[in-house]
């Protein structure tokens, strides 16, 4: 079953991009092995859009390149909720076209305590998976 771990001090950099970058959505990649995350890619939100985000086809290739060099996957594609919880939008189902991704949502709604869930998607169809901070 997917399961990811995130290190700690990735956590902490997820959450202060989000908190940067409101009220747009924040956005990037965790690249890892073995659904340990080991390193994250920062990405711009092309739409820099508050209920949506859209990477940069350049951006993301260029990513996805230094990660097979680091000998590492792409195991999760994350973006903020500045507003709302930590479940895929509508639209966030209908673009998630990656296959093999863990989409990670942290939905800063509650501002003294954000939350980060991740989710497989297929076909229309959502599945909570299990996410662990690690220190
Ligand atoms: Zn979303």
């Amino acid at each position: 079953m997917a399961k990811l771990e995130i290190p700690n001090d990735i956590f902490e950099q997820i959450l202060v991009q989000a908190e940067a970058e409101v009220p747009i959505e924040a956005c990037g990649i965790l690249a890892g092995i073995d659904g340990k995350v080991e390193k994250l890619y920062k990405m711009t939100n092309t739409d820099q859009s508050s209920d949506h985000f859209m990477m940069a086809p350049e951006e993301q290739f260029k990513v996805v390149k230094d990660i097979r060099t680091a000998g590492l996957e792409m195991l999760a594609i994350y973006h903020s909720h500045p507003a709302s919880p930590a479940r895929p939008s509508q639209e966030d189902i209908k673009l998630a076209l990656t296959p093999d991704v863990i989409y990670v949502i942290v939905s800063l709604q509650d501002a003294n305590a954000p939350v980060l869930k991740g989710f497989i998607v297929e076909n229309g169809n959502i599945t909570e998976v299990s996410v662990t901070i690690v220190s």
